[in-house]
């Protein structure tokens, strides 16, 4: 059955029907419209998009200096955008982000949209970029997590937990019972919150005595609780929501083997929101084309077709304040056929990370490669690993240990990596005390050290 959702009234005099009040009445109405676009065709889709973005345009033009000349081209006032007009639009790098962030400051920011807020997003490089959001793009952000939380039918009422990197409001949030914002138009169970920093042994006790039925944490974190879980372990979890970094496959499979549970990622960033669910009834992400446009472009430029692998470029549609066009993001992804559902959200099949997950083979072929990271566990007591390329030819596994490893399990251990790369490489052990999450909190399996790949 399908749970319940109860709007949240602005007081008990109002039990039926239920009158939200002002922020909650905005996320309601949102999603209420999302609830109908999702199932627009495609086409209409982008047709609706054009709208706002060359509203976004032509605010850019009037009241950003950076874009003041850089427009003229593909901007022109009185006429509609169309699609070649729109990509004709300049990209815009993290580079030029960081480079220009008071002068991609719109002077005249709308008072409609709400108390602005400073934002930073540590890149793949560790530089920091800088932007600005409004109550309008966080309203957006409530609705698509709430779409979330709809699409995959998580109970409201239920107890949720998140083991992430803790911002001052969710430390706030922590305390049980209380409502939680992304939630803020329907009635909510407690939610609870622990510091992702913490060993998986507490981490594992801590979700004993809260015992959520959703949680809410990165894959890396994800993968080390399996490591130390038995099957049926956890019993109360009904759902896992992953996000920050990318998901891959494996990891996926071994939650529900394990736990016995799905694994709903999403995929989202700072500076663009909430970009991409999963389908319900698919494996597929669908965009959420509604707050952004984001575009997948192979090397020369031009829209990727299904099937193929690009860098994703993404224009968030209703940040006014530092708006951010066409804005390299720095990931890669495939474009993913239409789906069956019957929703017309633009579909993504994979998201594959960034541009330093690359793995250069010694042809010179680019992968992302993946090394059945629980087989490695299964083998030697590896506490962290994380493979790095340090030449075309090179590569090393920093691994953290309980204890010094045989040569037997070394060889066992090279075979399970060489196993699962396409070409010969040399493999070095490089034994560390730890292994540190990158910027921004993320770890990643695979890191390369070569240049331009
Ligand atoms: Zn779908």
């Amino acid at each position: 059955m399908a749970p319940r959702y109860i709007v949240s009234s602005r007081d008990a005099s109002l039990q039926w029907p239920r009158v939200p009040s002002g922020e909650a009445a905005t996320v309601l109405a949102l999603h209420a419209q999302n609830e109908r676009s999702q199932w627009l065709a495609e086409e209409t889709l982008w047709t609706r998009q054009l709208v706002q973005l060359r509203t976004l345009l032509a605010h850019c033009q009037a009241t950003v200096p950076y874009y003041r000349d850089r427009l003229t081209d593909c901007f022109e006032e009185n006429s509609p955008l169309d699609r070649s007009r729109w990509e004709a639009v300049p990209i815009l790098t993290r580079r030029a982000l960081q480079e220009n962030f008071d002068a991609l400051k719109s002077e005249v920011p709308p008072a409609s949209h709400g108390a602005t807020s400073a934002m930073q997003s540590s890149g793949s490089t560790g530089t920091p970029v800088r932007f600005m959001n409004s109550r309008i793009t966080t309203y957006f952000y409530y609705a698509n997590n709430l779409r979330h939380y709809r699409w995959h039918e998580y109970d409201p009422a239920a107890r949720y937990a998140g083991i992430v990197r803790l911002n001052a409001a969710q430390q706030k949030l922590s305390e049980a019972g209380k409502p939680v914002p992304w939630m803020m138009g329907y009635a909510t169970g407690p939610h609870f919150y622990f510091d992702i920093g913490r060993p998986v042994s507490e981490q594992l006790a801590w979700l004993q005595e809260v015992q959520p039925q959703y949680l809410t944490t990165y894959p890396s974190n994800l993968r080390n609780l399996l490591d130390h879980c038995n099957q049926g372990s956890l019993p109360f979890l009904r759902a896992i929501t992953t996000m920050s970094e990318v998901l891959n496959d494996e990891t996926r499979a071994a939650c529900e083997a394990t736990l016995g549970v799905p694994v709903q990622d999403i995929y989202s960033a700072q500076e663009i929101g909430i970009a991409a669910l999963q389908c319900p009834s698919d494996g597929g992400y669908h965009v959420m084309s509604e707050s952004v446009l984001p575009e997948i472009l192979d090397e020369a430029g031009m829209p990727c077709a299904p099937g193929e692998v690009g860098r994703v470029i993404a224009t968030p549609l209703q940040n006014f304040i530092t708006p951010l066009i066409r804005y390299e993001l720095g990931d890669f992804a495939e474009v993913g056929e239409p789906c069956a559902c019957g929703r017309g959200l633009p579909t993504v099949r994979r998201f594959l990370g960034r541009v330093r997950n690359i793995l250069v083979l010694p042809s010179g072929e680019k992968i992302w490669p993946s090394f059945g990271s629980r087989g490695l566990t299964a083998i030697a007591p590896i506490r962290q690993h994380q493979l790095v390329q340090k030449t075309r030819t090179d590569l090393e596994a920093h691994l953290v240990v309980e204890r010094t490893l045989t040569k037997d399990e070394e060889a066992q251990l090279t075979a399970h990596l060489t196993a699962r790369l396409p070409e010969m490489m040399h493999l070095r052990f490089v034994y560390v005390d730890a292994i540190s999450r990158g910027p921004g909190g993320k770890f990643e399996d695979f890191v390369s050290d070569v240049v331009d790949p």
